[in-house]
Order: structure tokens, then sequence, then C-alpha cells
């Protein structure tokens, strides 16, 4: 909303200029009046629309035409004053104070002009005869008014509609030749329309248009009130009004009315409220409010948001098969200035037989949004009206900033669940297979694809102890040389290779050695393309060699060449991996890093095993290998304790338990060899 409004007053000498502002300030009609009143300010309570206003006198013979056009270009609205007793006046309004006027301002910025038909007392007659073809001539002209300084008629309503003609304006909403609403208005109103339809079936019903109501102007219609509306379109048009509801027609036409019949501020407040600026755009404050993300931390949607969310989905998916067709997404971003998705959306997300984005692909999008640019993410919850459906001061209410992650990693613990995997690998290794298989696509799938569809990220959901969370996968660049900061924040990193190409492993080993050896973020070594031939890996030490020495786990096998959706469980672990990177036992089967895995290798050394085998043929002078039944007994306690193990970190013990445990069991090893 404005801050001040500045109102001129100019036209010939003595036409009563200075007369009409003393009037209106002390109530009274001056005897004798200066040249040039003083500028007075009048304060926001004491006016109709609540806001300081100015008012400006202008006169010849005090002020230069240089102070003139000062004052012009700072005005925001000018009052043209001429006598109605006067013609010469009147003829000056055409000729010279209008062409003046329009010469020192912007087409495109103009003020508008009031006319202002002064000493009413003195003639019987209007002036208006003379004054309409003027107001048809020039669109600047907002209203025209007549009055008189001496009987102080029509004195505070010319300066109200100066005032309106500031705070309300035509121009951008009515075109008065064509006698119609403008075509940005009617976008706007369009837009404003969608939202507050919220079952969309094209009509607002009695509920509909009550919260339409008491969203604009913070009252419900009474009954009878919303009859008489519906009523007046009724008479008014044929299909103003279907199944006792205001179509979008009706509604336009409503609106049309309320403009015809001076009402503009009501047209104006509904669309300040829907966020519109007096040039029909939405403002920035409206789009972007301010979210502070400080370093660190992510931003998410909070559970208002999904809901708010889920009723949009639910709004437009009209056939109910929880997914969006192509016309279905369309109509959902009827109420955006473009189209905010594209192609590759539906390969970023989960879709269902049809290519057609599910529910659960819908919220990931909007989690990866949220995630990757939550500007972008507020813009758009704009545009739905997430904050004037869900009466919240403004879309930032829709944001969860998240905690620093490095609090998380000190407190071992996080209420995050959008976590990001960043998955690199040499050109060819299987990166975009492995993300499009989390979106359950098998390779088949996949190579219908087209080049310029595919998408850097796939999202979808996973369950960590039974809890919902959203991994992101992004696909790096593979070029090591040149990896920013923002290829390498992320929760955890999956290292790709190509079990069937010996030249891939070298790239894995590299961006390994040159940006995570020494970081905390975990690593996930990936052998894809499982499904085909292993070969040896043109590198000094082999994948699992490879991980060995570095604490890794040891490569993952995988393949997206199934005749099924390719399985999850990597995905679920990596996201368990970003959860609890502290969790060095991470894993009871082979990690390689944890104390449990150490005691596994050492137990595995050769030299360790060829005394065994000696000890076993001595003891039970047998020439078999086969262990005696007392080791296959301690074998299942070991799985039974590698089970504890495991449960006891899911439960966040602390690593000295998940020490001691796996050194228990080393003991319990060698005990049963001797
Ligand atoms: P300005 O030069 O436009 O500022 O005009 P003034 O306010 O100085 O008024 C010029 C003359 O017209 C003065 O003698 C006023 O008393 C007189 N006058 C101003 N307004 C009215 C009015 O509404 N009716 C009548 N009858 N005289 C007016
Ligand atoms: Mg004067």
């Amino acid at each position: 909303m404005r801050k001040d409004v500045r109102i001129l007053l100019v036209g010939e000498p003595k036409v009563g200029k200075t007369s009409l502002i003393m009037s209106l300030v002390s109530e009274e009609f001056p005897d004798e009046v200066p040249l040039r009143a003083e500028e007075i300010t009048i304060p926001a309570d004491v006016t109709p629309e609540r806001v300081p206003t100015h008012i400006v006198d202008y006169s010849e013979a005090e002020q230069t035409e240089e102070q003139l056009f000062q004052e012009i270009s700072k005005a925001n609205v000018i009052c043209i004053v001429y006598a109605v007793n006067n013609k010469k006046s009147i003829e000056k309004v055409t000729s010279h104070w209008i062409p003046l006027i329009n010469d020192r301002t912007d087409k495109d910025s103009r003020v508008p002009l009031i006319l202002v038909g002064n000493k009413s007392d003195l003639v019987e007659h209007s002036s208006m005869e003379t004054i309409l073809p003027i107001m048809n001539q020039y669109q600047d002209i907002e209203t025209c008014v007549e009055c008189s300084a001496k009987n102080l008629k029509n004195i505070s309503e010319l300066f109200y509609y100066a005032q309106k003609a500031v705070l309300h304006p035509t121009g951008p909403l009515y075109c008065p030749e064509e006698k119609e609403l403008k075509p940005s208005c009617i976008k706007s109103l369009t837009r404003i329309f969608k939202v507050s339809d919220l079952d969309n079936d094209g009509i607002l019903n009695d509920n509909e248009l009550n919260f339409f109501q008491r969203t604009c102007f913070n009252t419900p219609l009474a009954p009878q009130a919303l009859e008489d509306v519906k009523n007046v379109v009724r008479r008014n048009m044929t299909d103003g009004v279907n199944d006792d509801g205001l179509t979008l027609k009706g509604f336009l036409f409503l609106h049309t009315l309320f403009i015809q019949r001076g009402r503009h501020e009501t047209t104006w407040t509904v669309l300040r409220r829907f966020g519109y600026d007096d040039d029909l755009e939405l403002t920035q404050e409206y789009l972007f409010p301010m979210v502070k993300i400080p370093p660190d931390c992510t931003t998410e949607l909070n559970h208002n948001a999904y809901l708010f969310l889920q009723s949009v989905f639910d709004k437009h998916d009209k056939d109910r098969d929880c997914a969006l067709s192509p016309e279905e997404v369309k109509d959902l971003f009827k109420v955006f200035p473009y189209m905010p998705w594209g192609p590759d959306v539906n390969h970023t997300v989960g879709t269902n037989e049809q290519g057609w984005i599910t529910y659960q692909g819908y919220l990931s999008q909007w989690t990866l949004t949220t995630y990757l640019d939550v500007q972008r993410s507020l813009e758009y919850l704009g545009y739905l009206g997430y904050s004037i459906i869900y009466e919240q001061e403004s879309q930032a209410a829709a944001i969860t900033v998240t905690r620093n992650k490095r609090i998380d990693l000190q407190k071992k613990q996080t209420q995050r669940s959008v976590f990001r995997c960043n998955v690199l690998g040499a050109r060819g290794s299987g990166k975009s297979g492995f993300l499009q298989a989390f979106l359950g696509k098998n390779l088949q799938t996949q190579r219908q694809i087209r080049e310029d569809h595919k998408s850097f990220y796939a999202i979808s959901t996973t369950y960590v102890y039974g809890q919902e969370k959203y991994l992101l996968l992004h696909e790096v660049m593979p070029d090591f040389d040149f990896l920013s900061e923002a290829d390498l924040a992320c929760d955890v990193v999956c290292l790709v290779y190509d079990v069937n190409n010996p030249g891939s492993f070298e790239y894995c080993a590299k961006v390994y050695k040159q940006y995570f050896i020494d970081s905390k973020t975990p690593c996930v070594m990936l052998a894809a393309k499982s499904d085909l031939h292993e070969v040896r890996q043109h590198y000094s030490l082999s994948p699992h060699e490879f991980c060995r020495k570095h604490k890794l786990h040891p490569p993952q096998p995988f393949t997206c060449s199934t005749i099924e959706a390719p399985s999850k469980d990597i995905y679920t672990r990596l996201t368990t991996m970003a959860m609890y990177p502290h969790a060095r036992l991470r894993c009871m089967c082979a990690c390689n890093r944890c104390s449990y895995c150490l005691c596994q290798n050492l137990l595995k050394l050769e030299l360790l095993r060829s005394i065994k085998a000696q000890l076993c043929r001595v003891v039970f002078n047998s020439s078999s290998q086969r262990p005696p039944p007392l080791y296959s007994l301690t074998k299942r306690s070991v799985t039974a304790l590698c089970r504890l193990t495991h449960g006891l970190l899911a439960r966040e013990v602390t690593s000295q338990t998940c020490f001691w445990l796996p050194f228990f069991l080393f003991l319990l090893h060698v005990f049963t060899l001797c």
C-alpha cells in the first residue's frame, strides 16, 4: 500500500484553487485568501483511506514555470480547476493544462487527472455538457466534479476522489471506451477465481464465496446479500450463475459493475489481497517473503505446506487416479504466469505406467524445489495462493529451515527429512541409470527417455527405521578438476564405476582421494552394471582392495537391467548413512570400517586360517577341513551378536559399546579354536 498521496491543484488564476484548500481546512469560506496556500498535510487518521495526504496549491503569480513543472512531476494526482462561470478557464483545460501536464510526464506513468468545476454557487446550469466530451477524449481524466468553495459543496468529496484516483486508479482495471475490463485485469481476476475455487469445479459456491469474502473483506456475506449478488448477475447475463454458484463470467461481470459504479476500491481490495500491485503484477514482497537461511542449513516444506499441496493435487486430479495427466498439470499451473515444470520433471520424480507424475512424485518435486531453490518454491506457493488459502502471514510460513548440520553431527541426531546424495562417476559409468532406477525405471524403460528430457536429479522417498525420508540424488558432471563446492556438498556420496569397463574405477579412486579422503561425508562405492561380466580395473588396487585400504564399504553391486523395477535397498542404505554419518558401525556384514569388520578381516587372514586348520587337524585328528560342532554353534551366536550390535546401533548406542561387542566376539572366536 502507498505511503502517502500528493494532490496538486492547477488552473487559471482566480478560479478558486486557494479558496478550495482553505475551505477544506477551515470548513468555512475565506473572504480573503493569499495568492497561494501553504502546502498542507492531512494526517492519515482523518482521511477516508487512512493515508497521509499532502495538498499543494499553485499560483502563477508566485511561482515560476520551472517550479510548476517540479510540482507536476512530484504529484500523484492533479486537479485541474476551472470556474463554471468562466468559459475561458474551461477552454484552457484542453488548450493549455492537459497538454502541459502530458508533456511533463511519461506516457507509461501518467498521473490521474481530476477536472474540478468550482463556483457552482454562481450558476444554475451544470458545466457537465462541456466537460463530458473532454473526459471521453482524455483517458487520464479519472473523474470530474462540480463544487463550490463558498457553499462548501463537494469539497471533501473532491479530495476524496483525488485520493481514490491515486489509491484505486481506474487505468489498470478498466477501459472506459470499450466499457470493459482490461486484459491484464481479467487475467488477474481469473487467477483469483481459480485460487478461490477450492474444488476446481469452475463455480464459486456459497462456501467458497464466503471464504473469498472473509479473506478479502474480513466479513462473511449475509445469506441474503449472497442471494442479492447472484440475482444481480442472473438479471444481467445468462451464464453468470450456474448450479447456484458464480461462474468466472459472473465473477468478472460483478467486478465490471463495481468499477462502473465507481467502486474501484472493491476490486482493488481483492487484487491487493491476492498480492497484486498497482500495475497488476504480483509484488515482490508477496512472492518472495524473507526467509533467513544460515549456512549449513537446508530448507524443507513443513507439514502444513504438504497438506496444502495435497489439497491442490486433489483439486486437479479430476479422474482420481493419483497421478496428474498432462492436461491436469496444465490446469494446475494455470494460476502461474509461466509453466514451471519442463519435461525433465517426469524423469526426476516418480511416475505411473503412462509416465504421468504420481502423487508421491508431485510432492517429491516440491520437496526438491524447496531444497534446491527455496525462493522459487516461495514464488510457486505464492501463485497457488498458499498464504491466502491457509490464512498465513506469508509464504514463508510453509518453510522449515533445518538446524545447522554441524549441530546435527555433534548431537548425533537429525530432524531433517531430505538428504542429498551426490552421484559421481566417469562418463558412461551408469550414474543416470542409478538415478532412474530410484524412480522405479529399469534399463528398458530408461532407454525410452529423450536426451533433452533427461534430468540430473532424482528424488523419491525411502524408509529408514520406519520413518519416511526423501533421498535426493544428484548426478554430478564427471570432471574432477572442476568439482565445485556445490558438487561436493551433500550428506552422502556415491562413487559409481562400471564393472564391465576397466577404465572406469580410476575416476572414483581419484575423486575419492582428491576430495573425500578426509571429509566427514560418508562414501559408497557402487559397482554398476553388475549384470555384466566383471573385468579387472586398470588401477593399482582392485575396487575391493581400495575400499579395504580406505575403510570404505566394499563396492556395492548394482544393476538396473532387471525385468521388474530395480531394488530399492541401496537407496535406503544411502539414506541411512546420510542420516547417521557418525555411526561408523553401520553395517554388520562387511563395511570394512568398523571394529567388527576389522576383527573379521583379522580372522580371515590367510595365516590365521592355516593355523586354525592345522589346529583342527591336530585336535580332532581328522583330515577333513570341516569345523567342529562347537565352532558352528559359535558362528550362529556370532551372527546373533552381530544383530544385537546392529540393533544397538540403530538406537544410537555409543561407539564404545560398539567397540567392545566385536572385541568380545573376537575373543569368543579365538577361544573356540583352543
Ligand atoms: P485562485 O487564484 O485559483 O487560487 O483563486 P482564489 O482562491 O484566490 O479565488 C479567487 C476569487 O474567487 C476570490 O475572490 C474568491 O473569494 C472567489 N471564490 C473562490 N471560490 C469561490 C466559490 O466557490 N464561489 C464563489 N462565488 N466565489 C469563489
Ligand atoms: Mg491562489
